[in-house]
């Protein structure tokens, strides 16, 4: 009788082992036939700053100095570590660098900072280690070091390789320049200096600089609001002329997301004031008018607005600038604009669904939110799914190289498929279903939506 349910018992487990086993089977199954599909997708990437090198000065780049440039160097400033400036990045050894920093970036190895930037030289270089290390810094920024010597060349061997077929280029550090290159870049027409500066007037004996300076040098003046308001005019004018996709808004990082709706009366009122004798109220409530001006011209123009919610990229600023439900009053006002929201709202993603879900002009772009947090972005992707028709998402990277944007793309692919897997797993979803969301997500949504085709006058 004992014999006998020894011979059971192990007969039972020998079965859950098989379940099991086939069960996980149909979990990797899944994941990597989602995984093959979504590698096999261009990409089309609605949000990157790209720089060429040469943006930065006349610079040998080795590992150290796209270290410099990406989110990882946040954490490690946050670990105790020190960001430098480019001239001592281009003089330092890397050892003596290591002793700077190389304990602060042993403390972010977990971070998403971290993971997804190294993603990017697992994919695009020959190197599998987990991680960067004393041992292996030399040889990794030795290829780093070959591959920028000719930059354009290894972009372009780099962008094909990761899966892109075009990105959206803001370029916020030159945001009068309205020349992308072809055929890796579509046009952002960056505002923040059109509202941020309205209420910066210069007098006559200052200095120019900004929109001012670029207002002066194309025959523009400013000292009537409705002056200032026709050169806004002509930058939309010429931003279209120049096939630009979309606009954007990343003010977060200076002020709050809400925009009261100020009368033109006021505003223009004010404007006329002395900048310098405004209180922080009257300058803000230029800055409000000036937004909501810009929204009704992209309607006009049938451009949607990029806008930066939640989390401020950096080592100190106010957080709460960006909470995505400050900007509910504009998606009622205008129904007719396209308002495109970032990065999840981290840390707010439950709200930022929800704004998705409320309003059919409010669309999700979930750039840079596996890069912050790479479980959260899991998390609330699934609860998104849950909320939010997903001809409502984008992706993009949000990174200066190629090899961030890479590491990004990796991460964000990895998010998707897993959540994605899980579903089909649980019987929430089909494969087919599966398949059409990764398309949407990466690539058809954007497509469609930023009407690229019609924009761009090519092929997608
Ligand atoms: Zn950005």
């Amino acid at each position: 009788m004992k014999y006998k349910n020894v011979i059971r018992g192990t007969m039972a487990l020998i079965l859950i082992c098989i379940l099991f086993q086939q069960c996980s089977q149909t979990n990797d199954n899944t994941y990597q036939s989602l995984m093959n599909f979504a590698e096999g997708i261009k990409v089309i990437n609605t949000h990157e700053h790209q720089h060429w090198p040469e943006e930065n000065g006349d610079l040998t780049y080795r590992l150290i100095h796209l270290i410099n440039s990406s989110y990882l160097m946040s954490d490690i400033v946050s670990a105790g570590g020190q960001k430098m400036d480019w001239g001592r990045l281009d003089t330092i050894t890397l050892l003596e660098y290591w002793k700077v920093n190389g304990e602060a970036l042993d403390y972010s190895r977990s971070t998403s900072y971290y993971s997804h930037f190294i993603k990017g030289f697992q994919k695009l270089y020959d190197f599998d280690d987990p991680y960067f290390m004393e041992s292996n810094f030399r040889h990794l920024s030795s290829q780093v070091e070959e591959n920028y010597i000719d930059y354009r060349k290894w972009f372009d061997s780099a962008f094909r390789k990761a899966g892109f077929e075009l990105m959206f280029l803001d370029q916020y550090w030159k945001p009068f320049n309205t020349e992308v290159v072809e055929p890796y870049y579509a046009l952002v027409f960056h505002i923040n200096p059109l509202v941020m500066q309205s209420s910066n007037r210069p007098e006559a004996e200052e200095e120019l600089q900004g929109i001012y300076e670029k207002a002066r040098e194309d025959g523009f003046t400013y000292s009537t609001l409705d002056e200032y308001l026709k050169y806004c005019d002509h930058l939309f004018t010429k931003n279209i002329e120049k096939n630009a996709v979309c606009v954007k808004n990343s003010m977060a990082y200076s002020r709050s997301q809400y925009f009261e709706d100020v009368p033109y009366e006021v505003a223009s009122k004010l404007y006329a004031k002395p900048s310098a004798s405004l209180s922080a109220d009257e300058a803000r409530k230029i800055q409000d008018f000036l937004f909501h001006w810009i929204i009704q011209k992209s309607i006009e123009s049938d451009l949607p607005i990029q806008i930066h919610t939640g989390y401020l990229a950096g080592n100190g600023n106010t957080l709460d600038n960006g909470k995505p439900v400050k900007l509910n009053n504009l998606f009622l006002k205008y129904p007719d604009a396209k308002f495109v929201l970032f990065h999840g709202g981290y840390p707010w993603t439950g709200e930022y669904a929800a704004l998705g879900k409320m309003f059919p002009n409010v669309f999700l772009d979930l750039v840079w939110l596996p890069q912050i947090s790479r479980e959260e972005a899991v998390h609330a992707l699934d609860e998104m799914f849950d909320c939010v028709p997903y001809n409502k998402f984008f992706w993009g990277g949000d990174c200066s190289f190629i090899e961030e944007s890479t590491g990004s793309l990796e991460f964000g692919r990895d998010v998707v498929v897993e959540v994605l897997a899980k579903r089909v797993k649980r019987g929430l979803l089909t494969n087919e279903v599966a398949f059409d969301m990764i398309q949407r997500i990466f690539r058809e949504n954007a497509i469609e939506v930023f009407q690229l085709e019609e924009r761009l006058g090519r092929d997608f």
